[in-house]
C-alpha cells in the first residue's frame, strides 16, 4: 500500500495533465512503516528523456534520480517509487514497463484521457514471477 496526503496526489495528477500527450515521470519519496506501507511525503518531478516515443515511453533522467536521491542523505526518507503518466492508455503496467522494473519499488501509472486525469494505480514487481501486482492507494486529507 501507498499513502499520499492530497496536495501530493494533485500535484503528480497535475503534472500527468500537463505533459500530456506526453508521458510524465517523476519520483516518490517517503518511508516504509513497520506494517510495510510505504508513506509518501511528496512528489518530485523528473524529466522524461525519451523524445521519439514520448506518447508511450519513458525514460525517468537519471540526473533526477541521483539529485533527489542525493537531497534525502541523511533525512530518513528514501525514493519509494516512480510515478509516470499513460496517455490515453489504462493505468496498467506496459510490457516495456515491466521489463524494466526493479522489485521494491512502487510504480503509481496515471492514466490521462484526453488531458484530463482518468485513473490512478500503484504497482509492485513480484521478483518470484516477475510480473506486477497492484497494491491499493489510501489518499489522506492533508
Ligand atoms: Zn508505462
Amino acid at each position: 500500500m501507498i499513502i499520499l496526503d492530497r496536495d501530493t496526489y494533485e500535484a503528480i495528477l497535475a503534472h500527468c495533465c500537463e505533459e500530456y500527450p506526453h508521458e510524465a515521470c517523476g519520483l516518490l519519496v517517503g518511508r516504509a512503516e513497520q506494517d510495510g506501507a510505504k508513506r509518501l511525503v511528496r512528489a518530485e518531478r523528473a524529466r522524461n528523456l525519451n523524445t521519439e516515443r514520448a506518447h508511450d515511453r519513458y525514460e525517468l533522467d537519471p540526473q533526477d534520480f541521483l539529485r533527489v536521491d542525493r537531497s534525502l542523505d541523511g533525512t530518513g526518507y528514501a525514493i519509494a517509487g516512480v510515478y509516470h503518466s499513460h496517455p490515453d492508455h489504462p493505468a496498467r503496467p506496459s510490457a516495456f514497463d515491466t521489463e524494466r522494473a526493479w522489485p521494491g519499488v512502487s510504480y503509481l501509472l496515471v492514466s490521462v484521457a484526453r488531458g484530463r486525469p482518468a485513473e490512478a494505480r500503484s504497482w509492485v514487481l513480484d521478483e518470484g514471477t516477475q510480473t506486477f501486482r497492484e497494491e491499493p492507494i489510501r489518499i489522506e486529507q492533508g
